[in-house]
């Protein structure tokens, strides 16, 4: 069975201390609630990593940072290296967020070598895959999602796939208030699934986390949630509030 999750994708918000209380929050509803069968992941920006891993007490709170170099090291001003991610103690890594494809060019071709490079230090990815508007209404949009996980993927193995936590976010439906409906987000979720079993294995496809992403609030998480195939949710703006983030919390497990 593939692992619950709520992810909350910070971007370029919060300070320290906005930071430190939300994940104080998130830790502490955690080591309250022993029993809730769901992990959380918080990814705060990269100057808040550090902090953020020491204020993370329960095993089910990891760390997530928002991107890394495709690089070992060296002349790469302003990047951050995979294994300086482990060294902050981070476990996990986006890769492929439609924002870093859109704003920052991010091609297909550097989003697999970032995927290789996050497994070869044991981090995990959460790789994001989504379609524009222009997509969907073309009704391109299932061939645009197969092209980008054949891209990212191709060179991986059936073991190694596990280890790649998958998202999927319409590029219309983050941070514009418009969400997949619950179907068309399942639709896409058992596509995406289908997919696994192609390439990998029913197994893989299984155990496999596909998180949806896109303007995922506490009014509409539930009916999103309650789908087969939909692992949970990587969030974005309802992840910076702190009340918001713990009813996500709740409602995902
Ligand atoms: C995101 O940034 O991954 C995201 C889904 O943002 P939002 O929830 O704000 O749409």
């Amino acid at each position: 069975m593939a692992r619950k999750i709520i992810a909350g994708n910070w971007k370029m918000n919060l300070n320290l201390a906005q930071g430190a209380a939300l994940v104080k929050a998130s830790d502490d509803y955690l080591n309250a609630n022993p029993a809730k069968h769901i992990d959380v992941i918080v990814a705060p920006p990269a100057h808040q990593l550090v902090q953020t891993v020491k204020l993370s007490t329960n095993t089910k709170l990891s760390v997530v940072a928002q991107n890394m170099c495709a690089h070992e090291n060296g002349a790469y001003t302003g990047e951050i290296s995979a294994s300086m991610l482990v060294d902050a103690g981070v476990e996990l890594v986006i890769v492929g967020h439609s924002e870093r494809r859109e704003i920052f060019g991010e091609d297909d071709a550097l989003l697999e070598a970032k995927l290789h490079k996050a497994l070869e230090y044991d981090l995990y990815p959460i790789f994001c895959v989504g379609e524009s508007l222009e997509q969907r209404q073309a009704g391109i949009h299932f061939k645009h999602i197969e092209k980008q996980l054949e891209a990212g993927l191709k060179n991986f193995n059936a073991d190694q796939i596990p280890h790649i936590i998958l998202a999927y976010e319409p590029i219309w439906a983050i941070g514009t208030g418009e969400t997949a409906s619950p179907e068309q987000a399942q639709e896409m979720h058992a596509f995406i699934r289908k997919f696994l079993t192609g390439k990998f294995s029913a197994t893989v496809a299984d155990e496999t986390s596909i998180l949806y992403g896109g303007s995922v609030k506490p009014s509409n998480a539930k009916d999103l949630f309650s789908q087969p195939d939909i692992d949970g949710g990587l969030i974005g703006g309802a992840s910076i509030q702190i009340d918001s983030f713990l009813e996500l919390i709740k409602i995902g497990e």
